[in-house]
């Protein structure tokens, strides 16, 4: 399932591209984002990986 980032709680630490720069990536605003077009269920351990990751949980599953 597609991951979501709540750009209010991103504090822009890059983890979760280092975790997986296929469904994740910091953009111009310092924050990170999800790529679109992505088999998020072939990247689902990373993506699991990713939120338990996240210093501000700020990575939500649908
Ligand atoms: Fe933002 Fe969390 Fe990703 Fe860090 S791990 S860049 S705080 S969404």
């Amino acid at each position: 399932m597609k991951p979501k980032i709540d750009q209010e709680k991103c504090i822009g630490c890059g983890t979760c591209p280092a975790i997986d720069g296929e469904v994740f990536e910091m953009q111009a605003d310092n924050k990170a984002h999800v790529k679109e077009g992505v088999d998020y269920n072939a990247h689902q351990n990373q993506i699991e990986e990713a939120k338990s990751a996240c210093p501000t949980q700020a990575i939500e599953v649908e």
